[in-house]
């Protein structure tokens, strides 16, 4: 207990750079800052563009245009921009990375040993497949630490990680699969609460109404699945009653080919991480 309460303050006094101030790096700033892991004013993001500046600065953290500066002024650099970006990016800011800083590359598709060799010998290099519902604390994330990290660098990751939402340690070989599941995932859900809206809208509801019990619905269900650890095979059995509503609907699903579109999603999705970059 005592070395987790000064792994906390020691993460408390770090200062982090997110290189790319996009759609995650936002997702993850604005997380640590709820779960009160990081201040404000550690946190530094960068883009070319002033985009996203206003929002940053809203919830009190630096903006710059300089990658260099932020990573020089940084312990943790996150690497959040796109993938295809971010070859450049390590080129830029190779010449000041030092063993100071711990490298995070949450890119897709961008593989350790391509990040390594881009950086100085030794550096300190892990990934990280996030999710954007880290934005809420719900995220689910994996990291896989390079060749040079240290234990603790994982300590340090796994903590921030775990403020976020779930987390979990994983190996360079499940990444893409992470990536297809649950880095892409969101969508998949936010796609299926708007189509049961949209059910619920056709059979006469308020879109408003149709939304909210649509996406308290899967809530609901996740936290059943997370909650009670019975296999969700189980407890969908459970929810169908012989000869009635559910089992009707369920056999619509199957006749539709549901499960098989959602593990073609993930699978595509997956193949898609692995050419990415
Ligand atoms: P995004 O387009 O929202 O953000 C990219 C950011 O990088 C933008 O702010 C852009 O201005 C900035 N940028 C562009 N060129 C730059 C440069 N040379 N230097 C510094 N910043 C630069 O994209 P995103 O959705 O936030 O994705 C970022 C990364 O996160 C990607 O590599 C993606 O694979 C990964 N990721 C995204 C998600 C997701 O759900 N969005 C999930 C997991 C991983």
């Amino acid at each position: 207990l005592m070395g987790d309460i000064t792994l906390k303050e020691k993460i408390s006094e770090m200062s982090l750079a997110f290189v790319g101030a996009g759609k995650m790096a936002q997702a993850m700033a604005k997380g640590f800052l709820a779960a009160g892991v990081v201040k404000a004013d550690h946190i530094t993001a960068t883009a070319p563009s002033c985009r996203s500046q206003p929002s940053l600065e809203d919830i009190g953290c630096q903006f710059t245009h300089n990658n260099k500066e932020a990573v020089e002024n940084s312990d943790i650099i996150f690497l959040s921009v796109k993938p295809h970006i971010l070859p450049g990016v390590l080129q830029e800011i190779a010449p000041v990375v030092t063993k100071r800083h711990l490298m995070v590359s949450v890119a897709a598709g961008v593989p350790l040993q391509f990040l390594e060799e881009k950086l100085p010998p030794k550096s300190r290099v892990m990934r990280v497949m996030p999710n954007t519902p880290c934005v809420v604390r719900q995220g689910a994330s994996v990291y896989v630490p390079g060749s040079h990290v240290e234990k603790e660098d994982s300590e340090i990751i796994k903590s921030l990680l775990s403020s976020l939402g779930y987390c979990s340690e994983s190996n360079e070989g499940m990444i893409s699969a992470v990536t297809g599941l649950a880095g892409s995932g969101p969508a998949y859900a936010f796609t299926a609460i708007d189509a049961l809206a949209d059910g619920g809208v056709k059979m006469g509801l308020p879109r408003e109404l149709s939304i909210k019990l649509a996406a308290q619905t899967l809530l609901g269900a996740s936290k059943m699945v997370l909650e009670t650890g019975k296999h969700p095979m189980q407890l969908k059995d459970d929810v169908c009653s012989p000869g009635g509503t559910t089992i009707y609907a369920i056999h619509k699903l199957e006749s539709g080919g549901f499960r098989n579109l959602l593990i073609d999603a993930v699978e595509g999705a997956c193949l898609r991480a692995d050419t990415i970059a």
